[in-house]
Parts: C-alpha cells; sequence; structure tokens
C-alpha cells in the first residue's frame, strides 16, 4: 500500500503534484510520502502488539533525514551500522538509547562513539569483535551492552546477494558455537550479555524461512535467558515487498484482493511468528527496512534525450546508478512509469543513466508509453536501497 497516484492524469503523492515538486526542487528528485512511511511502520507495530517488543528501522534502506524523522516521531529505535549512521540518527531526533550498531567492521573510533553516545546494544559479528568492545569499554570505564548474531544456517530463498544467514556468509557466529561464545563472554568484565540477534536476508517474499529461523533460534535463546539473564531477541529485518504492479498496489482494492492470496504482509508475519516468540517472555526487537520505505519513496527523473540506435530505443535520463544503484547492482526490477499519464503506445526502450558504464541502466527493452526528450518519468518502489 503507499500514496503514490494518478489524479487527473498527474502522477500525485498524498495530493501533492509530482510535477509541482520538480518545478520547485529540480530533477532528478526523490519524493517520499510520510503517510506510507507512518502506515507501514504503524501495521508492523500493530501486529506485534501481544510482545514487548522494539521496532528499529534499518537506515541502511535509507538515511534521509526526514524518514528517520518520521520514523523517530513514531517512536521507532534505529538499526545502525556506522558512526555516521548513530550521528545521523542524533541529527534526526532520534534516541541512541532505542539504536543496535549492527556490521562487521566496526572501527575503534565508532564503537568508541556509540559507548559514548550509551546506544541500546551492540550487535556483535565475531569473537574479536567482542574482545575489542570490551577493551574500549574498559578504557572508558564503561560496560558494553551486548547480543551476538547468531548465524542460523538456513536459506532465506532470496537473492544470494541479499542472502545473509548461512554458512557462506560472513555475517554471524555458527549456531553451533554461541553457546561456547556467551559462556567465555562472562569473563570479559566490561561486557554486558544483553540480548541474541539474527537476521536471515532481505526481500524474503515468503514466511516459511523467517519461521524456520525462528524455531531453530528460540531454544537457543531460552538456554541464554536461563543461563545469562538476557532480556531480548532480534529476529532482524528482511521483509519483502511488492516491486512489479507497484503502482496498481496503491489502489486498496486490488490491494486488498491480492494480498489476501500471495503477499507477505504484517498479519501474515506475525500470525506465524508471534506465537513461537510469546512463550520466551524476552523482548523482541525487529529491524526492518524495506518494509517501511521501500513502497514510501519515489525517484523521478527527467528524460534528457531519446537516442535510437539500430537496435534500441534508449531514454537518457538525468538520474543514474548513483542515485538508485539497485538496477546496476543486481538487475532489479522498479516500475518506471511517466509523470503525465500517457495513452501512447508502449514501445521497447532501455532507461538508462549518463554514467560511462553500461551497468548504468535502470531497464532493459522494457515495453513503455513512448516519452520524450523533457519528460519526466517515475521510477517506483525506490524508498529503500
Ligand atoms: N538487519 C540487518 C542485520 C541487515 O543486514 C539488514 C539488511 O541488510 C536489515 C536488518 C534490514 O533488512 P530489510 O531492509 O530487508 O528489512
Amino acid at each position: 500500500m503507499h500514496d503514490f497516484r494518478y489524479v487527473r492524469g498527474r502522477l500525485h503523492c498524498e495530493g501533492v503534484s509530482i510535477e509541482a515538486l520538480v518545478k520547485k526542487h529540480g530533477s532528478p528528485l526523490y519524493v517520499y510520502s510520510s503517510k506510507t512511511l507512518s502506515s507501514h511502520f504503524n501495521k508492523l507495530d500493530r501486529a506485534l502488539a501481544p510482545l514487548d517488543h522494539l521496532i528499529c528501522f534499518a537506515m541502511k534502506s535509507n538515511s534521509n533525514l526526514g524518514v528517520m524523522r518520521t520514523l523517530a516521531d513514531l517512536g521507532s529505535g534505529f538499526d545502525t551500522v556506522s558512526g555516521g549512521e548513530i550521528q545521523r540518527v542524533i541529527a534526526a531526533g532520534g534516541n541512541p538509547r532505542k539504536c543496535v550498531f549492527a556490521g562487521v567492521g566496526k572501527t575503534e573510533d565508532e564503537i568508541t562513539f556509540a559507548l559514548r553516545k550509551g546506544i541500546y546494544s551492540f550487535n556483535v559479528e565475531s569473537e574479536p569483535e567482542l574482545t575489542r568492545i570490551n577493551r574500549i569499554a574498559c578504557k572508558l570505564k564503561k560496560t558494553a551492552p551486548i547480543a551476538i548474531r547468531v548465524n542460523p544456517n538456513v536459506d532465506a530463498k532470496t537473492h544470494k546477494k541479499i542472502t545473509t544467514g548461512t554458512y557462506e556468509n560472513k555475517f554471524g557466529i555458527a549456531f553451533e558455537k554461541i553457546p561456547g561464545v556467551y559462556a567465555r563472554a562472562t569473563k570479559l568484565k566490561n561486557i554486558k550479555l544483553l540480548g541474541l540477534q539474527m537476521h536471515i536476508g532481505s526481500q524474503l517474499t515468503q514466511v516459511k524461512p523467517f519461521k524456520e529461523a525462528v524455531r531453530k533460534v528460540t531454544p537457543l535463546a531460552a538456554k541464554l535467558k536461563a543461563r545469562h539473564g538476557i532480556e531480548f531477541l532480534s529476529i532482524g529485518g528482511g521483509l519483502g515487498i511488492i516491486y512489479e504492479d507497484a503502482l496498481a498496489s496503491g489502489d486498496s482494492k486490488w490491494w486488498n484482493r491480492k494480498e489476501a492470496k500471495n503477499i507477505l504482509t504484517a498479519e501474515k508475519y506475525a500470525a506465524a511468528l508471534v506465537p513461537l516468540l510469546e512463550p520466551l517472555k524476552l523482548k523482541v526487537l525487529l529491524e526492518p527496512g524495506r518494509f517501511i520505505s521501500g513502497n514510501a519513496g519515489i525517484l523521478v527523473s527527467r528524460v534528457e534525450y531519446i537516442k535510437r540506435t539500430g537496435k534500441k530505443h534508449f531514454a537518457i535520463v538525468d538520474a543514474a546508478m548513483n542515485d538508485l544503484i539497485r538496477p546496476a547492482f543486481y538487475e532489479s526490477y522498479h516500475e518506471i512509469i511517466p509523470v503525465k499519464q500517457s495513452r501512447n503506445r508502449p514501445i521497447a526502450t532501455d532507461v538508462v543513466g549518463g554514467i560511462c558504464e553500461t551497468g548504468d541502466t535502470f531497464c532493459k527493452n522494457r515495453l513503455i508509453p513512448r516519452i520524450e526528450e523533457g519528460d519526466l518519468v517515475a521510477m517506483l518502489s525506490a524508498g529503500a536501497y
């Protein structure tokens, strides 16, 4: 569900004309719907109401200050992966005490900064990192709250570049090794064992891998609670969104029909996971990114040139892979529509940016109503990554 739709043949966001926004701010232009952001956050928050929970928006999916401020105002925490991201949380009015600090490569400076700002927990990815955090905390005369990221070795059944929870991936510590790591960590004087964390991948469209991972990890969390008094389990992010037919998903009738069938909704996700998590009596953390911001943003771009070669029809636009990396990075799909609704004959078009790389391509041979130099196009579902 989102709030971008045609009104009298012109694309609007929450009743505001996209053309008017480009006139005011220029192009390329990202436009975000705060209503969509809030509605996605609230859907998840409501679905998880039976649990003591905290949603930490994964700001790697979108670190725009306006987006973050909207979520901070709703009470969201943040999942951060760098000192710079923690600084942005503060700049957006977010609370560092509702932040987790994740990532496999935390530097000494970043750990120092996070400790000084009093973040809620470090999501620790390796034993050397744990040793480093303990050493720095000791120097600062502080105690570092930590959760270890468990790699449950569960295939998320998503794109290989965004699969994170198998032993092929660089993330976390192997499931079997976790009890030993916690036992050793009790000897580190400046570490507090606060939780356990996992994240198996992104853009999951089925609930099954989530269920499999949670089923595997909950007995471990129960054991760590009994032995070490941990307080929370973070089940990461990963909920997928619709990329194809994204405009249609703004139409609530269409959405309700399709949603009922095969789309992973907050309700379906919670119905599957809450019964598994409730008996633990632990606080549950969630780190959704794409689910909250993905469909809440569009990238608007102007056609600079139409170029016809022997074989191809190119629309060269003023946005490029540096503005939206996903299509160049893993050939991902974004719906591309004219801002001014068109009855022109669809024509197989490559929409490309101006960067000197063939990979700077938003779509290939896509049937798009014929567009001309100067027209505006919108790339949908561009609010994440
Ligand atoms: N948590 C961790 C540890 C991640 O690595 C990611 C994404 O890569 C997320 C949360 C957010 O994932 P998503 O945007 O799919 O919800």
